[in-house]
């Protein structure tokens, strides 16, 4: 897989040259978690109406370290907690759980008005993909290469469920109303805003 400061460099000039058109296909490595009720319960999504973006909290982490560390939660002393792709620093894409089950990742005792009153399905678990994105330091900002594979892959999962890019993407801040995550999207909401334009780009809107 390529990877390293030479692939960074090559994301940084392609975003600063404002190719928000170019189609980039990242390649997705299927990793899936071993089915367990802390991180894969193998129970179906009953629809898909948003994707949810993270942070993974966990500065200069791989994305593969992340998927270890859903995967360890399998013997229950870690506590409930997965997503169903995790991006890398270099632009890598794991596949923890395929988007036909839910991931736990926007698990909570209460939900804000919007998850309320739209995803109105009782757990938003059971209607939304969750996509971790990590991170070099500790204050959250992304890297272009991972911005530019979370947005290749958002793309494709909203045209494949005919999502809208403005509208269907949001943070886990916004389902739950009490998690800062992704805490540099949080501290900079325009930086959302932004994406969600990259996305809508990547799909030739
Ligand atoms: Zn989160």
């Amino acid at each position: 897989m390529p990877g390293g400061p030479k692939l960074l460099k090559y994301f940084n000039r392609l975003f600063e040259s404002g190719a928000d058109t170019l189609k980039i296909r990242m390649k997705i490595e299927q990793h899936h978690l071993s089915i367990n009720p802390y991180s894969r319960s193998g129970k179906l999504l009953h629809e898909v109406k948003t994707i949810v973006m993270h942070w993974v909290g966990n500065a200069g982490s791989s994305a593969e370290a992340n998927r270890n560390f859903f995967e360890s939660r399998k013997d229950g002393r870690q506590g409930y907690g997965s997503a169903h792709y995790i991006v890398g620093i270099d632009g890598e894409v794991i596949e923890c759980i395929p988007t036909s089950e839910a991931a736990w990742h926007v698990g909570s005792k209460s939900y804000t008005v919007y998850t309320r009153s739209y995803l109105t399905d009782g757990n938003p678990n059971y209607c939304t993909i969750g996509i971790e994105m990590c991170h070099p330091r500790s204050e959250g900002a992304f890297t272009y290469a991972t911005l530019f594979a979370a947005c290749e892959l958002a793309g494709s999962i909203c045209e494949e469920h005919h999502l809208n890019p403005y509208r269907d993407i949001t943070t886990h801040k916004a389902i739950v109303g009490w998690k800062d995550c992704p805490k540099h999207w949080c501290e900079n909401p325009w930086e959302l805003q932004s994406f969600q334009r990259k996305v809508a780009g990547s799909m030739g809107l």
